[in-house]
């Protein structure tokens, strides 16, 4: 074999293994250290609203009126750099009863990061929610929904779980709030964990189709006989 055809199948080889590693820092079914969870495995009729990229208001006011109305509980993935700027929101969230997540400071993508920049990312926002009086375990949730292998590698260090989703409806891009109710309705299942928006990762957005759905969505979701509670609450039934 001459030089070219071995530097070929060399560099397809090279390929074919970065396009596997991608795939399995990618997906959300497996991660190779640490504790992934994206639903509990259950017969009971529990599933758990989750809303990333928050706090963002006037939105988050708005859906947590609703939740209120309603009176369900839900899980607040925030980012650090937005709890930094409307602290009362948050806090607002927390004297409602719901319960508040990790989803870094930057929500920058965490690949090929360092450990150090990893690890002051996740603890600036957990220092910034504790110091709005959360006692409890804090939860993380991966921007994007990507880990490779530093971050689970770094989670697992600091005794957290990566809390990602079974059910994404993809709220950002629906065109109305019916689209994002009727994907729920399809796919729920006893344990899912539902991912939704308050904010985006971009900043200011206009959250109100979720709102909408989520008002439909709690009520039909009673009518078939689920409870909605808390990601904490739901890990209890495992
Ligand atoms: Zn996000």
């Amino acid at each position: 074999m001459n030089i070219l055809g071995l530097v070929v199948i060399l560099s397809t080889i090279v390929a074919i293994s970065f396009y596997f590693l991608h795939k399995l820092a990618t997906t959300s079914k497996f991660q190779i250290i640490g504790e992934l969870i994206t639903h509990v495995k259950t017969n009971e009729k529990i599933v758990a609203l989750t809303y990333d990229d928050g706090p963002n208001p006037p939105y988050t006011n708005q859906l947590l009126s609703v939740l209120e109305k309603l009176q369900a509980k839900a899980t607040f993935f925030v980012v650090g750099k937005n709890v930094e700027k409307h602290p009362e929101v948050v806090k607002l969230i927390l004297s409602k009863g719901h319960e508040l997540g990790n989803h870094s400071y930057s929500h920058l993508p965490m690949i090929l990061k360092t450990p150090s920049f990893i690890k002051s990312d996740i603890d600036r926002t957990d220092k910034l929610i504790r110091q709005l009086g959360v006692q409890q375990k804090i939860h993380f949730r991966a921007p994007f929904g990507i880990k490779r292998f530093i971050l689970p590698f770094m989670l697992d260090k600091m005794n957290k779980k990566n809390i990602l989703w079974n059910l994404d409806p993809q709220d950002y891009a629906a065109s109305n709030s019916k689209e994002i109710e009727d994907y729920v309705l399809e796919h729920i299942k006893p344990g899912s964990i539902i991912l939704l928006h308050d904010g985006s990762q971009d900043g200011d957005e206009n959250t109100s189709k979720t709102i909408t759905a989520t008002e439909n969505l709690i009520e039909k979701l009673r009518q078939q006989g689920y409870q909605l509670k808390t990601v904490s609450e739901l890990l209890m039934l495992r």
